[in-house]
């Protein structure tokens, strides 16, 4: 990567350069007014000629000159308090050209929908306070005998102290809005009104924290951080440490830092970790001053927390990916917490990588930049070997805990000796029977929801597959209901084969939903609770569902990776993991790393009190190299291993990758497309790149639409984008649609 500097306006400017909110890749030039010089700037929202109306957009650079002819007069600026600021109209810059994505689409991004939209206003506060000096003896007795409600008003202002809040006010003395005017207009009280804003944990209470004693590791460790928070040149640090090391409180201690030195701090949480849990460890510690950007905020609580960070009243910003555009002013200390989570990828477009570019912003704005994670990615333990990224290591948990014992089940064996597959080992129904019986939780693992994730009819073949996406039906018993997990496509489960009318149908494979019924056979008087995208649908389902757990109404809790991050339970001593090679055999270079991740994490979860925790993991292919690792919770021996076999081929991270994707309804015009533009390519691309395909994705059918890829090799986006844009410009949408997608997660 390269950081080229954001765009200062020249002196003198007159001209700025507007994205229109509309879908077109390009900026447009209009000429600034006299009256509005000097405050149209970068980052500016303002109304704009365009075609035969009005369109508000965003300037993205302001210029002295223009080589347009005629120049359009900007009309006006639109809410100055809610332009972008400047140093993330750079940052638009730079993704719109790394990730080869439409300008306006990038600048996009960067503000929430509901302050785009600009519809919302803020709340509004009213207090009705009497008049001063009043001759209350006279006026009192006056209003009894012609204005019975409005001399109740006075006495209960009077009672009050003088000022009470409108809404209730009306509502202590029964009375409606037009009496209160009423007594406005006669001079005796005052409307006063303020904004305030929406508390999102009005009915929170969250205990103060302390900072706590560091550990000599996680000393070294801010050490590290601190270093480079003062140093004239920002570094990026990639914080090593294993499960339960302390990597929260080195976080903390920075940011506290980060805060005494007048400067605003970013923490980035996978969306799946933004639990109530994470958000009190922040809370706890700064109070007020935090801001939790989480999916579960209403539009206007959005609105309110994106002003009060614009407004410099909140100074540390935790959220999901899309935190990382938080507008605070001095930006000290970017976060990204658990920075190999695929979610920091943003699968439409524009198609960023909130970790890659925390990194980018953190050089715009020479901020420190700490990545950490028990299991980084390739890409940053590559960043650090090429010297771009500093290592800092926790090698052990706190209090010098032992790691949890991993125990492996070879399910070859235990299908041999048992005549048949089996779901739940002996060994795994032992260690959840003693557990249970010392009075301490279980947690297991399987990355699949459902019942079975195939339904076959034994006598004529017949599978139930998605008529609009290459896959089968994942069988839902509890709801009776196949349902596709590419498309969200429901159907009433058949009680018969539709195929041959027979009823002996099966259903195969294995999902989260059978492992609880199966456990509520094996373990009666247990009580179990499921946590996966089907249980947690609603807002409050998580919560619940954890603080069950937590106060141990549930026993044994059943997941997917939902549970496999950031949970910290004392009486969990132990995981077990239903099917390890359950994704690592898929056609992905990244099968590997993504299982190690997998495994480490839930491993993770066991023994985080007292006791040692153990891991019982069950698989088929017990000698895997991943696995085998995963064991001895081996990251470096992992790295090594991986790393040699990347550089062997040339994959990421020792290169960078591209797709292209082709997408259509006709699945000739899709291939045709493509090929098409790989021959428009292949002469323009540089030297060293390679061009792979077209070919069929993994998935060849997603909601009807035929899917096609060409893998380019070798890539420097930043080059390559230039060469790209006017291809995929060519492309008429309609028919088929093309885009690209850097340094790619899933290539399915
Ligand atoms: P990680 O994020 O690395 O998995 P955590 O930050 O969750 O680890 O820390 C694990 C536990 O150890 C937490 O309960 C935390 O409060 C505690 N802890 C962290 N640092 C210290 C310390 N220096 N002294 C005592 N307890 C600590
Ligand atoms: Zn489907």
């Amino acid at each position: 990567m390269t950081f080229p500097n954001a765009n200062k306006p020249e002196p003198g400017a007159a001209v700025a350069k507007v994205v229109v909110n509309l879908s077109l890749d390009r900026e447009f030039d209009y000429r600034i007014p006299e009256r509005l010089r000097g405050r149209v700037r970068i980052g500016s929202r303002v109304f704009v000629p365009f075609g035969h109306g009005e369109r508000i957009g965003y300037v993205v650079n302001v210029v002295a000159t223009s080589t347009v002819p005629l120049l359009k007069d900007v009309i006006r600026i639109e809410n100055e308090g809610e332009q972008i600021p400047e140093n993330l109209v750079a940052l638009a810059r730079w993704i719109a050209d790394y990730y080869c994505c439409a300008r306006e689409v990038a600048v996009r991004a960067l503000i929430p929908a509901v302050v785009r939209k600009g519809t919302l206003l803020r709340k509004v506060r009213r207090t009705a306070v009497l008049k001063p000096d009043l001759n209350l003896g006279e006026i009192l007795p006056a209003l009894e005998k012609k204005a019975k409600k409005r001399a109740a008003i006075v006495r209960e202002l009077v009672r009050l102290g003088g000022r009470c809040e409108v809404q209730k006010l009306l509502h202590l003395v029964k009375a409606g809005a037009a009496t209160l005017e009423g007594l406005a207009e006669k001079g005796l009280v005052t409307l006063e009104q303020e904004n305030v804003d929406r508390d999102p944990f009005a009915n929170d209470t969250v205990l103060p924290t302390v900072p706590l004693t560091l550990t000599a590791d996680q000393a070294r460790a801010l050490e590290q951080v601190m270093t480079s928070m003062t140093a004239p040149k920002a570094q990026t640090i990639l914080l090593h440490g294993v499960t339960g090391s302390g990597k929260t409180e080195v976080y903390l201690q920075a940011m506290a830092h980060c805060l005494e030195q007048g400067r605003d701090a970013i923490v980035l949480v996978p969306e799946i970790a933004l639990t109530p849990q994470t958000m009190e460890r922040f809370r706890g510690r700064f109070g007020e001053t935090v801001s939790v950007l989480h999916s579960g905020l209403s539009d206007g609580e959005r609105y309110d927390e994106w002003r009060r960070i614009r407004d410099g009243r909140a100074r540390i910003v935790v959220g999901a990916r899309s935190a990382l555009f938080a507008p605070v002013g001095r930006l000290g200390l970017i976060v990204v917490d658990e920075e190999h989570e695929t979610t920091y990828k943003q699968d439409e477009a524009p198609r960023y990588n909130a970790r890659d570019v925390a990194v980018v912003r953190g050089s715009f704005e020479n901020a420190t930049v700490v990545l950490g994670s028990a299991t980084p990615s390739l890409e940053s333990a590559w960043n650090c070997r090429a010297g771009k990224y500093v290592m800092s290591v926790l090698p052990s948990r706190v209090d010098n805990q032992v790691m949890p014992v991993m125990e492996v089940i070879d399910m070859r064996s235990e299908a041999m000796q048992r005549g048949g597959p089996q779901i739940f080992s002996r060994r795994l129904e032992t260690e959840i029977k003693e557990t249970l019986e010392r009075g301490e939780q279980v947690i297991l693992f399987l990355n699949r929801r459902g019942y079975a994730s195939q339904m076959l009819c034994t006598k004529c073949g017949y599978v139930a597959e998605c008529p609009d996406c290459s896959t089968t039906y994942t069988y839902h018993k509890h709801r009776a209901e196949l349902i596709c997990h590419l498309c969200g496509r429901v159907l009433p489960a058949p009680k018969k084969c539709p195929g041959c009318g027979d009823e002996k149908i099966r259903f195969s494979g294995l999902g989260t939903e059978k492992i609880e019924a199966i456990c509520g056979r094996l373990f009666p008087h247990a009580s179990l609770g499921r946590m996966d995208s089907d249980t947690m649908t609603t807002k409050d389902a998580y919560r619940r569902t954890l603080n069950s757990f937590r106060a141990g109404r549930i026993q044994i809790l059943i997941g997917t990776q939902m549970i496999a991050k950031g949970l910290h339970f004392p009486n969990v001593t132990l995981v077990g993991i239903i099917f390890a090679d359950m994704g690592l055999h898929m056609p992905d270079f990244r099968a590997g790393e993504r299982t190690f991740q997998l495994l480490v994490q839930v491993a993770g979860r066991a023994g985080r009190g007292e006791a040692t925790g153990r891991v019982v993991v069950q698989t088929y292919t017990p000698f895997h190299m991943v696995l085998q690792h995963a064991l001895r919770h081996d990251w470096p021996g992992f790295l090594e291993d991986e790393l040699a076999t990347r550089q062997a081929l040339l994959l990421p991270p020792v290169t960078h990758m591209a797709v292209l994707h082709f997408r259509g309804e006709n699945e000739t015009k899709v291939a045709d497309t493509a090929l098409a533009f790989l021959e428009a390519l292949r002469p323009v691309l540089p030297a060293g790149t390679d061009a792979i395909g077209p070919t069929p994705c993994t998935i060849a059918k997603v909601r009807g639409r035929f899917r096609y890829q060409i893998s380019l090799r070798n890539v420097n986006m930043l080059r390559l984008g230039p060469i790209l844009r006017p291809l995929l410009a060519r492309q008429d949408r309609n028919e088929v649609e093309a885009y690209v997608d850097a340094d790619p997660y899933s290539l399915m």
